[in-house]
């Protein structure tokens, strides 16, 4: 579904991604660990092009997406990204946030989007939220909205950025329970987290990266009971 061919990164002459080269498949799920700094979010960010790379390709269906004629606007309408702070209006209701790119993008009426919104939000649990305020729910809901309004455009592929590292821990199950629900759906996601019980369990695919590679690319079982790398076991054993 995407395949990333020689990707690099640069900063200010810091190569933060150097030479990365993997291929996503279609109903997979991917999650992405490593240390701060490796290039994680840098990489999901160049996935759906709110990032430029410096060299490489990558390849959406077969596609360049950096050829001059690619369509990056439906790129960007068939992936989704949740970010770590969610990102909502805050002055328009809830129901309102999820709406509002089926208007304005989809260019649905409002009365089918709110339809649509509607039903998204009973799939992450919120049904009776929305119409409140975004600044009235908790980290945690106002997180299921931020995917409820990713889902609204029906997405072929998801990317989340440590969706759950600003929340109280009280209310990272919530979320992560919406996610597992979705990927026992078959939604290819890609998901950075360093919530290391759910990579575990849901995770198809383990990549970890570090100083701007994927240095392990492996299944749940192995990357957690036999990871090949030095870096891997040193990061995982802050974890035990
Ligand atoms: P974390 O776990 O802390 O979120 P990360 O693995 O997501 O880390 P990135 O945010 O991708 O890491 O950053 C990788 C490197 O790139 C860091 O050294 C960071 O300072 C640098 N970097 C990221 N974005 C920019 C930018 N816009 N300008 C300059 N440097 C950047
Ligand atoms: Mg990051």
């Amino acid at each position: 579904m995407m395949q990333v061919c020689n990707l690099k990164k640069q900063f200010n002459n810091i190569m933060v991604l150097d030479d990365v080269n993997i291929d996503f498949n279609t109903k997979e799920v991917t999650c992405i660990l490593g240390p701060s700094g490796a290039g994680k979010s840098t990489f999901l960010r160049c996935l759906n092009l709110l990032e430029e790379p410096t060299a490489g390709k990558i390849l959406y269906n077969g596609k360049n997406t950096l050829d001059e004629k690619f369509d990056v606007r439906q790129l960007r309408e068939d992936v989704g990204m949740v970010f770590q702070h969610f990102n909502l209006f805050p002055l328009k209701s809830v129901v309102e946030n999820v709406m509002l790119a089926l208007v304005l993008v989809k260019k649905m009426s409002k009365k089918m989007a709110r339809e649509k919104a509607l039903a998204m939000l009973d799939k992450v649990g919120l049904s009776d939220k929305a119409d409140v305020m975004p600044h009235t729910l908790s980290g945690g809901q106002q997180q299921r909205v931020a995917i409820a309004r990713a889902l609204a455009m029906e997405p072929k592929m998801l990317l989340f950025d440590e969706p759950t590292s600003a929340l109280d821990p009280e209310l990272v199950g919530d979320v992560l329970a919406v996610m597992r629900k979705l990927a026992n759906e078959g939604m290819t996601m890609i998901v950075v987290t360093h919530e290391m019980g759910f990579a575990k369990e849901v995770a198809d695919r383990i990549l970890f990266m570090a100083d701007g590679n994927v240095v392990e690319d492996a299944s749940p079982d192995v990357f957690f009971t036999n990871p090949n790398t030095q870096r891997a076991q040193a990061f995982l054993s802050r974890f035990i």
